[in-house]
């Protein structure tokens, strides 16, 4: 399977509002899994279509331990309908900003409704890493990194970080 480059910040595409998907879109298929095969690639556990430089409502999730078999999630215009419980503050990393973690703080439990790449309304729940990966890469089609996700004071120190390790050259799935 061919992967795909990864957009890094700062790219003007990862702080765009994307398109929601045309659901009888036949190249969705082919771009879902090629956003797969470029996030295990990468070491990564989500990646949404911006971060490959396509504006539109796509995401795919894999949680699983890596050791595992492949058992990637596809969600076509994920939409969050619920978030639960008290705002705990945990470090994330993402492929487009790579060498750095961030501090963001988020409720746990998401609910989000999507379409699979079938066109069929789904429903998936959850807290924990997959709770916080849902809300992290649905952040992404709304145009919001990891420094537009975190506070202020978290933001300049991120920054600074961040522009170390580009000057390192930190690559994609490298998280410190
Ligand atoms: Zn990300």
């Amino acid at each position: 399977m061919k992967t795909l480059n990864i957009v890094t910040a700062p790219d003007p595409g990862l702080l765009t509002v994307c398109e929601e998907c045309d659901l009888n879109d036949r190249s969705l298929k082919k771009l879902a899994n090629r956003m797969a095969a470029t996030m295990y690639k990468n070491n990564g556990c989500g990646i949404a279509a911006p971060q490959v430089g396509i504006l539109k409502r796509l995401v795919v999730i894999d949680c699983n331990d890596p050791e595992e078999e492949p058992d990637p999630i596809f969600l076509v215009n994920p939409e969050i309908v619920a978030l639960e419980g008290d705002p705990v503050e945990e470090g994330e990393g993402c492929l487009s900003v790579p060498g750095i973690s961030v501090p963001v703080t988020r409720q746990p439990f998401a609910r989000v409704r999507y379409f699979d790449l079938d066109g069929n309304e789904c429903l998936i729940e959850s807290d924990g890493l997959l709770g916080r990966c849902l809300q992290h890469e649905i952040d992404h089609l709304n145009g919001i990194t990891l420094f537009e996700a975190c506070s202020p004071i978290n933001k300049v120190k991120a920054l600074h970080e961040y522009q170390d390790a580009i000057a390192r050259g930190a690559r994609p799935g490298e998280v410190s």
